[in-house]
C-alpha cells in the first residue's frame, strides 16, 4: 500500500492568533511579554520576535537544528525514527525554556498559550502543512493528577484542531525522563503507551519539548503497529 502523503489527507487548520493575542494583550497592559515595552496589538514586540531562538535549518526527519544545510542529520541516517518529518519551531534555550518550564511546571497557562499562539502564527505564516488530527503526547494519569493538566493536549487545541485524544493511554509508569541517557530512555519506553482504538493513517503529534525523541518515538511504533502510516511531528521547541 502507497504511503499517505500529507497532501491527499486533511491538514491541520492553524489558529488564527488574533483573539488569543488580544485577550493576553490586554491582560498585559498592552506592554510586550518580553521585554515590556508598549507594543500596539500583539503580546510580543517585533525585537522580542526576532530574538527567539527560530530554529532556522533542521534535520527534516527529527527537527534538530543542523548547521550544514544537510537534509538529514547522521542519526536519522543510520537509524531513522518512526515518524517522517518533524517541525520544532524553537531551540530549547535562551528564554524559550525557562518559559516552558513556567507553563509546564508552574502551571502558567498565560505563558504557554502566548508561546503558542506565536508558533500558529508562524506555522500559519510558513503555511505549513501537516496531517489531521493531531495527537497529543498523552501523560501516565498519575502525573496527569500531579500536574493538572497535560501541557501537549492544551498546546494542541491552542494550536488549531481537530486533536483526538481517544486513541492512546500511557498506562505504564515511566520515571522522569530528563537525567536519562538515550538507551535507558528506550528500554523505559517499551510498552509505555498503548492503542485503545483504530488510528488514522495519517497523524501529527504534538509536545512541548522534544529532547531524545525517544517518547515521540515509542509514541510513533505504537501508532505504526495499530496501522497509521504517515507520522509527523510539531513540538514548540527542541533540546540540543
Ligand atoms: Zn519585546
Ligand atoms: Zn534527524
Amino acid at each position: 500500500m502507497a504511503l499517505s502523503s500529507p497532501a491527499s489527507t486533511r491538514a491541520i487548520q492553524w489558529r488564527q492568533p488574533r483573539r488569543l493575542t488580544a485577550i493576553a494583550h490586554a491582560l498585559l497592559n498592552g506592554r510586550c511579554q518580553f521585554c515590556a515595552i508598549p507594543t500596539a496589538s500583539w503580546a510580543i514586540c517585533r525585537g522580542c520576535h526576532e530574538d527567539l531562538p527560530w530554529i532556522s535549518a533542521a534535520c527534516q526527519r527529527c527537527g534538530l537544528p543542523l548547521a550544514s544545510g544537510a537534509a538529514l542529520c547522521a542519526g536519522c541516517l543510520g537509524a531513522p525514527p518512526a515518524f517522517d518529518r518533524s517541525l520544532a519551531l524553537w531551540s530549547y534555550t535562551s528564554g524559550i525554556d525557562t518559559r516552558i518550564r513556567r507553563f509546564k511546571l508552574a502551571g502558567d497557562l498565560a505563558t504557554g498559550r502566548l508561546l503558542t499562539a506565536i508558533a500558529a502564527a508562524q506555522l500559519r505564516a510558513r503555511q505549513w502543512r501537516c496531517p489531521a488530527p493531531m495527537i497529543a503526547m498523552p501523560l501516565h494519569p498519575r502525573r496527569l493528577r500531579q500536574r493538572g493538566f497535560n501541557q501537549a493536549q492544551l498546546i494542541a487545541r491552542w494550536l488549531g484542531g481537530p486533536s483526538i485524544d481517544t486513541i492512546v493511554a500511557r498506562p505504564q509508569y515511566t520515571q522522569s525522563q530528563r537525567q536519562l541517557d538515550a538507551a535507558t530512555r528506550r528500554a523505559n519506553l517499551r510498552n509505555a503507551f498503548m492503542l485503545k482504538r483504530q488510528p488514522p493513517k495519517a497523524v501529527t503529534l504534538i509536545d512541548d519539548v522534544m529532547t531524545t525523541g525517544a517518547s515521540l518515538n515509542a509514541l510513533a511504533q505504537c501508532l505504526r503497529a495499530g496501522g497509521t502510516e504517515h507520522i509527523e511531528v510539531i513540538v514548540l521547541a527542541r533540546a540540543i
